[in-house]
């Protein structure tokens, strides 16, 4: 349901495939910070073999086991020259885990196998032995705004940056990118990845009217967002980073 002129086009890649998590939250999470605000998110999803709209303002990629991103990652190739050209045009891409994954050089899995990312992030990642699973808190920096993001991650990909991107934040809680660095996420002009679960934006609304402040400038919506009443969301937020700063 939309309301008012329509704002802007969210392009949701995979949703059969890469929605592990519930991932698929983090669309809802768009829709209604918009709606909350008299604007309007058209959705459209783009599956195995489908066109990718050139006219999109926000591009998003969740979750997915080794198998799931097998299954669409030969078709992501298929589609990186106009999802790179969106992103270079002033799209924002947001790729979460196994859609992180293939955003970047390409994600050797489990199985050994070495899976083609689209090479938007200069990332590549490499299975590792055991899980880096846990809550997730860090202290992520955008548009020169440092807040702290909490998620939850479950990944076997190990994944290192190269010179082209930054990591979207330093650890105070969790494995991150590869356990060993203390960074989790990568980001690129406004292509940004990372491993955080949960769904991500419900706890983030800071991440969330970031990614959309991005994406509705690109559409041509200059006005800044107003703000919202986000008590129960920084009270969720607020009780994940206690959940996680009672573990080690
Ligand atoms: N299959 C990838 C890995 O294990 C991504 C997992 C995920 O999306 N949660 O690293």
């Amino acid at each position: 349901m939309t309301t008012g002129p329509l704002s802007m086009r969210l392009c949701h890649l995979y949703p059969d495939h890469l929605n592990i998590y519930a991932d698929r939250g983090n669309i809802a999470v768009c829709q209604r910070r918009l709606e909350w605000r008299g604007l309007s998110l058209e959705v459209v999803e783009v599956g195995l073999g489908d066109p990718i709209p050139a006219d999109c303002h926000l591009y998003y990629l969740g979750g997915g086991q080794d198998r799931d991103q097998a299954l669409v990652a030969e078709d992501l190739e298929r589609k990186a020259d106009p999802l790179r050209q969106a992103a270079e045009d002033g799209a924002v891409v947001l790729g979460v885990c196994g859609g992180y994954q293939l955003l970047g050089r390409g994600y050797a899995g489990s199985d050994g196998r070495r899976l083609p990312g689209i090479g938007l992030l200069d990332v590549e990642t490499t299975a590792g032995a055991g899980r880096l699973v846990g809550d997730v808190v860090l202290d992520a920096t955008l548009s020169g705004q440092t807040r702290t993001v909490v998620g939850y991650e479950n990944h076997a990909g190990r994944t290192h940056l190269g010179p082209g991107c930054t990591p979207l934040g330093r650890l105070r809680r969790g494995h991150g990118n590869n356990g060993e660095d203390g960074c989790e996420g990568a980001v690129a002009g406004h292509s940004v990845g990372t491993y955080m679960h949960g769904p991500l934006l419900p706890k983030n609304p800071w991440l969330a009217d970031t990614l959309l402040g991005w994406a509705l400038a690109h559409a041509g919506h200059t006005e800044r967002l107003a703000p919202l009443d986000d008590q129960l969301e920084k009270s969720a937020h607020a009780a994940a980073a206690a959940r996680a700063g009672k573990k080690r």
